[in-house]
């Protein structure tokens, strides 16, 4: 019989415990401000709803609510990571529901924008760049710095027609500028394309062993903003020149679609550079692209120091 009476005593000790502990938690679940303020919402609620809903508040108020409690989306302390609890009332009884919490809704939008930035060939700091870390100090860059700003300010409008050819000397920055903005249009939801020309001749021209050219330079031709680094630094080959680089362009231009470029030339010395290729100067031709660069873009001149060995 021991074993059975034990057991029982047992059971009535801990039954006691289970009151004690259920009055404990009623107590307290009643007086969380939250839960006060939703019972004085509904005061249709019954008493009797009330005690058999417990559980429910029990469980509103012991979650972290729109991230009040967790740091950050990845420290979600929620039994649904990511999803914050809501209480509301139908047909006369409390129900519990649960929402994305603001740190899940940012970080999903984060992970969609990331796949804004489309690039091919541009280094990571590149990438990472941000308008916060311009450096203001150095006074000669102000003008650039103003074009970039004045542009962000229209997109958040409405995509400019125009967007900005960048040109100064080796390391001022202007890389970095393209950066910079291809992230803040991220935060607008504008997705950006960058190439850095070499590689841009060189992959268009690899692309005719799988023909995959036309579906190239259609995506350069359709992207929302296009961005290409260091134009002028290529070979050059009159045949990407007019077919390839002027026909994206000539597009871009039809549908009022901007480009920025960077270069270490201004558009005169461009143009000297697009004229003579392998077929021998060919000004008409290069004053053709010029031509389309400046529709799709107004030319602003970086002066600075070199900041690569900064
Ligand atoms: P450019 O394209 O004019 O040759 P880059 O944009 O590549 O020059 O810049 C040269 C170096 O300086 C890069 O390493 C870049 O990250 C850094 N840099 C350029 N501008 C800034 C800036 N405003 N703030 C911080 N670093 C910068
Ligand atoms: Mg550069």
């Amino acid at each position: 019989m021991k074993p059975v009476q034990s057991t029982l005593r047992k059971w009535m000790q801990d039954n006691e415990n289970f009151k004690e502990n259920y009055i404990k938690i009623k107590k307290e679940v009643l007086a969380d401000p939250e839960i006060k303020a939703f019972l004085s919402e509904h005061p249709g609620l019954t008493q009797k709803e009330i005690t058999k809903s417990l559980i429910k508040l029990y469980e509103y108020q012991s979650q972290s609510k729109q991230c009040a409690s967790c740091a950050s989306f990845g420290a979600c302390q929620n039994m649904l990571p990511g999803y914050s609890p809501v209480l509301h009332v139908e047909s006369g009884e409390i129900r519990i529901s649960y929402e994305k919490c603001h740190n899940r809704i940012m970080h999903e939008k984060q992970q969609a924008q990331e796949k804004l930035i489309q690039s091919v060939h541009m280094p990571k700091d590149i990438l990472e760049a941000t308008t916060d870390d311009i450096d203001y100090r150095d006074a000669k860059r102000n003008p650039a710095i103003r074009e970039l700003y004045a542009f962000i300010k229209q997109a958040e409008k409405g995509l400019p027609a125009k967007g900005i050819y960048f040109y100064g000397s080796f390391g001022v920055g202007k890389t970095y500028f393209l950066g910079a903005i291809a992230n803040k249009l991220k935060e607008l939801n504008i997705s950006s394309m960058m190439i850095y020309m070499p590689e841009f001749v060189r992959e268009i021209k690899s692309s005719f062993k799988d023909d995959s050219t036309n579906e190239k330079v259609d995506y350069f031709k359709r992207a929302d903003v296009l961005m290409i680094d260091d134009i002028g630094a290529e070979m050059q080959s009159a045949w990407f020149r007019d077919e390839i680089l002027g026909s994206i362009l000539q597009y871009r231009m039809m549908e009022g679609l901007p480009v920025f470029f960077t270069s270490n030339y201004s558009l005169d010395q461009l143009e000297g550079l697009l004229a003579s290729t392998r077929s021998g100067i060919e000004t008409v031709k290069a004053g053709r692209i010029v031509e389309r660069i400046r529709q799709v873009s107004s030319a602003v001149e970086i002066i600075g120091d070199n900041r690569r060995y900064l």
